[in-house]
C-alpha cells in the first residue's frame, strides 16, 4: 500500500511536475533535486496510482497493446486481431543504482541458446517498466554503464539486448522519474538533458506544515490500509481529473503568441539545441490541458519555463540552480508586446528587426512602465571587486612578512576553463566504475576468459565452446545443439574504466601571485575539475600559502564545491611546498582507510620554488618522497614561467615519481593559448 499521492503536503512543484507527466507523457519525465529527509520519494511514489490502467495482451511479458501489439515482441507474433485483452494498473518500476545491466537490460539464457538451440530471454527491468514509471532513485550514483544503456532506451523506445550473436528487442517507453541529492555530485549532461522538467525540494520552514507532514506519516505507518481508505475519494479526484486533462490535450491549441514567447525565453536563457523549446510547449500544453482550457495562456508558458529551464539553462556545474524569474518575466513581457505589434498574418513584415518607433501599445496593458534594458544584470566588474576588498579584508589577519612582496593579494578570477588532457592513474585498478583510470571491471571490452567463481559473470563463448568441443563425441551428441556442462562455462574478464580520486595540491604562495598567472593556474585546476566532473571522480584540494597548507577542500563528489573554493582562493606569502605535501599525504591516509578500492592521483599545482625555513626546498624533497613511497601516483603541473627558469618543479616531479607537464600541455586541445597568457603575465 503506498502512501497517496494527495496526502502529500506542499512540493507544489514536484506533484505539478508529476501530474503534468501523467497528463502528457511526452513531457518527458521529472528530475527531483533536493537534501536529503524531504521525502522525495513518497509523491514519486504514489504517482503511478494516478495514471491510467493499461491495456494489455494476456500473457505477455512486454505488455503489448491489444490491437498495436510490437511487432518485434520477443513473446509474440501476437494474432493482428483477438488475443484477448485485459486491464493492469500502470506500473512503478524502482531501478537500484548499482543493479546489474542484466536486471536492467533482462537476460538471455546462453546456456539454453547453446545447448537446446532456444531463444531464452528473461526481461528485465526496461520491460516491466514499459507504458509505466521507472523511477531511479540517487540518479546521480547511477553506474555510467546503466546511464548508458537508459540514454539508449530512452533514445529509441526500444531495449535491445544482444549475446554472443543472439539478439533480443523489445519496446520500452516510460515515464523517467530520477530523484538526486546535488550534494552527492551532479548528472552527466546527456542524462540531465534526458528529464523533460526539474523541480528543487526543500523541507518546509513552516511549523504547521511540518507538524502535518508528521501527523499523516504517523497515521499512515500506524494502518496504511485505513489511512488510503480515508484519502480514496481526494485520490479518485485527481485521478478523474487527470484522464479528463488527457482527453482534453488534443485540443490545447498553442497559439502563436505562445510559441513566441516559449522562442523567446529559449533564447534569452541560452538553453542549447531545440529540446527545451518543444519541452516547454509540451509543457505548456499539458498546464493548460490541466486547468481545463483549450488554449495556451502566458501564465502556462511562464510555469514551463520554471519547470523546464533550470537544468538546462546551465552552461557548466558550476552554476547555481533555479531561474531568474525577473528576467524571465522581462523576457516574456517583451516577446508580448512584439506579438502584438505584429502586422496581421499574411501581410509582409515591413519592419523585420522590430526596430522601429513602437512604443506601449494602446490595449490598455500600457500602464506598466518597460522594463528597462538590463538593470537585473549586475555589472560583473564591481560585484566582483566588492567580493575581493572582502577577502582581503579578511585574510589581514597574517603577519606581513617584512620587506617582501605584498603579503595578500585579490583573489584573481579563473580563466575561461578549457578541454583538459586525461590524467591517469597507472596500472590496473578495481575502483568504482567511472571514466579515468584503467581497471578490471564488472563492464568493460573483454580482455579473456576464466572459470568462474561462484555465479557464471558474462559468458565468454568461444572459450566455452573450446572447453566443451573435444568432449562431444564422448558425451554422445546427437542433436544440433552443443552438449554442455556447467564446468565447461568460461566466464569474460573484462577491463574498463574506474574513478579516482583526484586530490589538487595548489601553491597559493606570493611566487604564483601575479594576477594574470593564478587566473591561469585557476583556469587550468577548474578545467581538470570539469574533467573530474564528467568521469565521475571524487575531489579534494589542498592549498599551501604564508605558512601553512590547508585542506580547502575534503574529499567529495560534489565538484562544484571545489570551484567555488578555488574562485576565492587567496593567494601571497611564502611557499611552504613541504607544508602543502604533508597536508596531502594526511588526506591521502585517511581516504584510504575510508574507501581503499579507490585510487588516488595526486595533482602538484606549484613552481616548485619552496620557501620559509631553513633549508625549504630539501624539506619539500623529503614529503614529496614521503608520497612516493606510499605508493601515490602523481602528475606535477610546472607553473614556472619568464627567461629564467629553475626548473625546481621537475625536481620535485623526479622526487614523486611524477611526470611533470606545463600548464599550457594540460589541453586536450591546443597549447598556445594559455602559454601566451602565462608569458605575458610573467
Ligand atoms: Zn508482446
Amino acid at each position: 500500500m503506498t502512501y497517496p499521492f494527495s496526502a502529500v503536503v506542499g512540493q507544489a512543484d514536484l506533484r505539478l511536475a508529476l501530474v503534468l507527466n501523467a497528463v502528457s507523457p511526452a513531457v518527458g519525465g521529472v528530475l527531483v533535486r533536493g537534501e536529503k529527509g524531504t521525502a522525495k520519494s513518497t509523491a514519486v511514489r504514489a504517482v503511478a496510482a494516478l495514471l491510467p490502467d493499461v491495456s494489455v495482451i494476456p500473457g505477455c511479458r512486454f505488455s503489448c497493446e491489444p490491437g498495436s501489439a510490437d511487432p518485434q515482441c520477443p513473446d509474440g507474433p501476437h494474432p493482428a486481431t483477438g488475443g484477448g485483452a485485459s486491464q493492469r494498473p500502470a506500473r512503478l518500476v524502482e531501478l537500484p543504482v548499482g543493479a546489474a545491466e542484466d536486471r536492467l537490460v533482462g537476460a538471455l539464457d546462453i546456456e539454453r541458446a547453446l545447448a537446446e538451440g532456444v531463444k531464452s530471454f528473461e526481461p528485465g527491468l526496461l520491460a516491466a517498466a514499459h507504458r509505466g514509471v521507472l523511477y531511479v532513485d540517487e540518479v546521480n550514483l547511477l553506474h555510467d554503464h546503466l546511464v548508458d544503456l537508459l540514454l539508449d532506451a530512452a533514445a529509441m523506445g526500444a531495449s535491445y539486448v544482444e549475446r554472443e550473436g543472439v539478439s533480443v528487442r523489445h519496446a520500452a517507453r516510460f515515464l523517467l522519474v530520477g530523484t538526486m541529492n546535488p550534494e552527492e555530485g551532479e548528472l552527466r549532461p546527456q542524462l540531465l538533458d534526458r528529464f523533460g522538467l526539474t523541480v528543487e525540494v526543500t523541507a518546509s520552514r513552516e511549523t504547521d506544515e511540518r507538524v502535518e507532514v508528521v501527523r499523516r506519516r504517523l497515521a499512515y505507518d500506524a494502518d496504511p490500509a485505513a489511512f488510503a481508505a480515508r484519502w480514496a475519494p481526494q485520490e479518485q479526484q485527481v485521478r478523474t481529473r487527470i484522464a479528463e486533462a488527457r482527453a482534453l490535450l488534443p485540443d490545447v491549441r498553442l497559439g502563436d503568441a505562445a510559441l513566441r514567447q516559449i522562442a523567446a525565453t529559449c533564447a534569452a536563457f541560452e538553453v542549447d539545441g531545440m529540446r527545451a523549446d518543444i519541452v516547454m510547449a509540451r509543457t505548456a500544453t499539458a498546464l493548460a490541458a490541466w486547468a481545463g482550457r483549450t488554449v495556451v495562456l502566458a501564465e502556462d508558458v511562464r510555469q514551463a519555463a520554471l519547470l523546464a529551464l533550470p537544468h538546462r539553462r546551465r552552461r557548466n556545474p558550476f552554476d547555481a540552480p533555479g531561474l531568474d524569474e525577473d528576467k524571465l518575466d522581462e523576457t516574456l513581457e517583451r516577446a508580448r508586446a512584439e506579438a502584438e505589434s505584429e502586422p496581421e498574418p499574411g501581410e509582409d513584415d515591413p519592419d523585420p528587426d522590430g526596430d522601429g518607433p513602437d512604443g506601449p501599445d494602446d490595449d490598455g496593458g500600457g500602464g506598466a512602465p518597460q522594463p528597462q534594458d538590463s538593470p537585473a544584470e549586475p555589472d560583473p566588474g564591481t560585484g566582483a571587486d566588492a567580493g575581493q576588498a572582502q577577502d582581503q579584508a579578511q585574510g589581514q589577519a597574517q603577519p606581513p612578512a617584512p620587506g617582501g612582496p605584498p603579503q595578500e593579494q585579490p583573489a584573481a578570477p579563473a580563466a575561461e576553463p578549457f578541454k583538459a588532457r586525461t590524467l591517469t592513474v597507472p596500472g590496473l585498478g578495481e575502483g568504482a566504475a567511472g571514466r579515468r583510470s584503467r581497471a578490471r571491471t564488472a563492464q568493460g571490452r573483454t580482455t579473456g576468459a576464466r572459470r568462474p567463481e561462484g555465479t557464471l559473470g558474462r559468458l565468454h563463448l568461444a572459450a566455452t565452446v573450446q572447453a566443451a568441443a573435444p568432449y562431444q563425441r564422448a558425451r554422445g551428441r546427437t542433436g544440433p545443439g552443443l552438449v554442455l556442462r556447467r564446468d565447461d562455462l568460461r566466464e569474460a574478464v573484462r577491463e574498463g574504466r574506474e574513478s579516482n580520486l583526484v586530490l589538487f595540491v595548489v601553491d597559493a604562495s606570493g611566487s604564483m601571485a601575479a594576477r594574470q598567472r593564478m587566473s591561469a593556474v585557476k583556469g587550468a585546476v577548474l578545467s581538470l575539475l570539469l574533467d573530474a566532473y564528467q568521469r565521475r571522480d571524487k575531489v579534494g584540494l589542498v592549498t599551501f600559502r604564508g605558512t601553512g597548507a590547508e585542506v580547502a577542500l575534503p574529499p567529495t563528489s560534489s565538484v562544484d564545491a571545489g570551484a567555488a573554493r578555488l574562485e576565492k582562493l587567496p593567494t601571497g606569502g611564502r611557499t611552504p611546498l613541504a607544508a602543502g605535501l604533508l597536508k596531502a599525504h594526511e588526506v591521502l591516509r585517511v581516504e584510504r582507510l575510508r574507501d581503499p578500492s579507490r585510487r588516488a592521483l595526486l595533482v602538484v599545482v606549484t613552481d616548485g620554488r619552496a620557501t620559509g625555513g631553513p633549508d625549504p626546498v630539501a624539506l619539500g624533497a623529503r614529503a614529496a618522497r614521503l608520497l612516493a613511497a606510499s605508493g601515490t601516483a602523481a602528475v606535477v603541473v610546472d607553473c614556472e614561467t619568464g627567461p629564467v627558469r629553475l626548473g625546481l618543479a621537475g625536481a620535485l616531479a623526479a622526487d614523486l615519481g611524477a611526470v611533470a607537464v606545463t600548464l599550457g600541455e594540460l589541453r586536450a586541445d591546443t597549447v598556445s593559448a594559455l602559454v601566451k597568457d602565462v608569458r605575458r603575465a610573467a
